[in-house]
């Protein structure tokens, strides 16, 4: 699926992250989600698992400099808007790919181990999928995240470092 854009209007680079963060709410230039799905057929006669199938689709949102306010942003603001975009789109689709990685570690030891198990065992694993998915996502925002924009009278420099913990869902 393409990602979802959400276009913001811009004449300076800190316009741009001030917008695009009104937009996303809090500090968020962007957002990966995701879906877990778990289909599970039960043997009849021991009511045990049969076979599961667990599923993990992943949806990218984030923002998009759409042209500007009011005028056009000079040539640092342009490159630092550019700059800001291309590191966001990097660091959500470094979530997708943490959580797809993630997943598919889990998806093959679950989906063998589960194979026997009662069905109420299955609420647990996806528990346990959805922790680990979290975690990957925290680790993530040790080293990356927080994307900023410094002016230096005219010279733009632009930084992404950690967003620290608890953004994660
Ligand atoms: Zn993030």
């Amino acid at each position: 699926m393409p990602d979802k854009l959400v276009n913001v209007k811009a004449d300076t680079a800190q316009d741009f992250l001030d917008n695009a963060h009104k937009l996303m709410g809090g500090d968020k230039l962007g957002d990966t989600s995701y879906d877990l799905d778990a289909k599970a057929s039960v043997d009849p006669k021991t009511k045990k698992i049969k076979k599961v199938t667990f599923s993990l689709t992943t949806t990218i949102k984030r923002v998009h400099w759409s042209g500007p306010a009011k005028a056009k942003p000079d040539k640092e603001n342009a490159a630092a808007i550019k700059e800001i975009e291309e590191l966001n789109k990097a660091h959500e689709e470094e979530h997708r790919s943490g959580y797809e990685k993630t997943f598919k570690k889990l998806k093959a030891k679950l989906e063998k181990d589960l194979v026997g198990k009662d069905p109420d065992d299955l609420k647990d694993a996806v528990k346990d999928i959805k922790e680990a998915l979290k975690d990957t996502c925290e680790d993530l925002h040790k080293s990356g995240g927080m994307i900023t924009a410094t002016d230096n009278g005219g010279k733009i420099t632009v930084k992404e470092s950690a967003e620290g913990p608890g953004g994660c869902q």
